[in-house]
This record gives C-alpha cells, sequence and structure tokens, in this order.
C-alpha cells in the first residue's frame, strides 16, 4: 500500500495539479482509480473543489480551521481549543462541501505538532478514526499504522513533541521518516524526514525518483507496512522536475506490480482490520468504493461568497461553495457561518 497525501488548502494555486495526478488513467490492480487523502486546512479552500475532490473517491481529512501559526498552541492547546479547530473544520467541510457520508474521520495537525493527551482525548469525545500526526524516526524495519489502546512502538520523535501518555481509542497513521540519503550503502548516518518537501537535499528529479525507489524497496523488502508520501503540492507545483519524476515513478510502480495499490489513510486501517492476500484484494470492496468516477461536477460555476467574521477582524474573504453562501466567514466560534453561537 502507498498513501499520497496534500496538506493544507484546496484551491485554485494546486487544483490543476490534483486532475494531472489524478487524471483517471492511473489504475491500481484492480482497475480502479488510484487514491489519495487530503487533510483540508480552512482559510482560502473552495469548497466546490473539496466536494468534487470527495466525489472522485479520495479521502477528506481536517487539518484545522485556523493553521495557527504558532507552534506552541498545538502543543499547548485544551481539548475544547482542539474541539474548535478539528471538529469544527469537519462541520465546515460537510456544509459547505456537502459531504454527508460521514467520510471525513482523520486528523492532522499543523507543523506536525502532536497534542498530547488533549488531541486524543478530543478525539475520542468526537468520534475521529485516526489521527496522521506522529513521525516515527527512521527504522528498518518501518511502522505500521498501530492504535493508541497501547504504549506507541518508538520513542515520542521530534523537538518538545507532546505525545499521548494515556489509552485512547484512535488509530494512528504513523508517518514514518523516509531515508534521504543519496548512497544509502555508503552513506552515514542522515536523519530521515517526514514531509517529502523537508527531505531538503533533494534537488534534482533524478535524485527524487532514486529517493523514491529506495524508500519503496526498504517498505515492500521487509514487512510491506504502508509507505507514506506526504506532500505540499506548492513542492510539486513549482518543481516540474520532481512532478514529472514522481509521476514517472507512479505510472512505473503500477506497470510493474500487481500487488502494490495507492489507497487512502481509511482504507489503509479497512485492510488492516480485514486483511486480502493479493488475489483477494482484486475483489476487495473498501478498494472498490468510487472505483472509477464518471459524471458533471455539482456546479459549473460556484458561489463565490464575499465574506467577514468578527473573528478575523479586518478581512473579507472569499468562500467557494455550491451550496448557498452563509451570512458570516466560518470560524471557530461559528463555523456553519450563521451567526448562531
Ligand atoms: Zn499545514
Amino acid at each position: 500500500m502507498v498513501t499520497i497525501t496534500f496538506d493544507d488548502a484546496i484551491n485554485n494555486n494546486n487544483i490543476d495539479l490534483y486532475k494531472e495526478i489524478f487524471n483517471g488513467k492511473r489504475k491500481n490492480p484492480n482497475g480502479c482509480d488510484i487514491k489519495a487523502t487530503f487533510f483540508i486546512s480552512h482559510k482560502y479552500t473552495n469548497y466546490s473543489a473539496v466536494h468534487e475532490t470527495h466525489r472522485k473517491g479520495h479521502e477528506i481529512a481536517v487539518h484545522s480551521i485556523t493553521h495557527n501559526d504558532d507552534e506552541r498552541f498545538w502543543s499547548n492547546a485544551t481539548v475544547d481549543d482542539w474541539g474548535k479547530e478539528m471538529a469544527g473544520m469537519r462541520v465546515i467541510i460537510e456544509k459547505f462541501a456537502n459531504i454527508t457520508d460521514n467520510s471525513v474521520v482523520g486528523v492532522r495537525a499543523p507543523y506536525l505538532r502532536v497534542g498530547g493527551n488533549n488531541q486524543f482525548t478530543m478525539m475520542e469525545e468526537q468520534a475521529f478514526l485516526y489521527d496522521s500526526t506522529i513521525t516515527a524516526p527512521l527504522s528498518n524495519p518501518p511502522l505500521w499504522p498501530y492504535t493508541m489502546y497501547f504504549r506507541m512502538p518508538h520513542r515520542c520523535h521530534g523537538n518538545l513533541q507532546s505525545c499521548p501518555t494515556r489509552s485512547h481509542a484512535v488509530w494512528e497513521l504513523v508517518m514514518n521518516e523516509l531515508d534521504r540519503r543519496e548512497d544509502p550503502n555508503n552513506d552515514e548516518y542522515l536523519p530521515g524526514c517526514a514531509m517529502v518537501d523537508s527531505c531538503s537535499n533533494i534537488l534534482t528529479g533524478d535524485q527524487f525518483y532514486n529517493f523514491l525507489n529506495h524508500n519503496f524497496d526498504r517498505h515492500y523488502d521487509q514487512n510491506r507496512a504502508p509507505l507514506g508520501l506526504y506532500f505540499h503540492a506548492a513542492w510539486l507545483k513549482n518543481n516540474p522536475e520532481f512532478l514529472d519524476a514522481f509521476l514517472f515513478w507512479v505510472d512505473e510502480i503500477l506497470s510493474n506490480h500487481n500487488d502494490v495499490y495507492f489507497v487512502t489513510m481509511t482504507q489503509v486501517i479497512q485492510w488492516i482490520q480485514n486483511p486480502r492476500t493479493v488475489s483477494e484484494a482484486k475483489n476487495f470492496e473498501p478498494w472498490r468504493e468510487k472505483c472509477a468516477v464518471e459524471g458533471i461536477p455539482a456546479c459549473w460555476v460556484p458561489h463565490s461568497c464575499k465574506l467577514t467574521s468578527k473573528e478575523v477582524p479586518g478581512e473579507t474573504i472569499n468562500l467557494q461553495t455550491c451550496v448557498r453562501c452563509p451570512a458570516n466567514y466560518p470560524w471557530l466560534n461559528d463555523p456553519t457561518g450563521d451567526g448562531h453561537y
């Protein structure tokens, strides 16, 4: 399994990139389109595009309303803060992207700042299924996703991180650090990187291609833990050489392997809960959902709502949605935007 994720707002800056990657021609071995997971933050997100992304069978998950850039905020936020940011973001997505199938079940904190017991207590209270914020240091073999019922199978990794210390009924789609050494057989130790764009020594398309192959092999040849490739759209968009290398690599993997699937985070959990052999996987129902989606988007011309909020003073922000414009720009204390709070 390979899990591609993208973080932050979906809007005109990246819609074309997503269309190019998920063009309906890249097929998993079961004949269905490859899928990815989008961790969405609120500001500047185009919710008609979120609706369309979900309609195509990708997974929509939450990445907060404010994307508060004070990293310490996330380490110290209360259960209530976490609820407003993450459950509030789910309210906004469900309403303005008109997603009604209860499929918004995942959380990733901004800056990968883990919120300790408060974050995970909120997730239990608000019935989120999984988090994908905790990074595991580069290791061989890499780690499979785990639940927070038990102690984490690795140390709490990163500067001043606050990992949960109690048991929580939440899955952790752990972010395995990737090995970015140019010559993995000879180079000495180099710390791994969790987001691909933080692997700052990758400078050319060839280097990125070799990096993808080496990390794929580390997962595929060892314990087949899902390979997570975690992106910000801008990194691929601003570096066409990286995008070319990435698409070449995806196409090559798909043509050379009948046992590698590009799936969403929830589809990984579904397989772990119900493991299938390679031949059974072809007919595994959860991996056939929205197999290859045709048809027209929900709306050709979304409403572009010019909105303000008392909580975001002095700014007028556009919100694109196929549903009716709200009275106020949705924010922490008024996620529906109708002013009743
Ligand atoms: Zn982010």
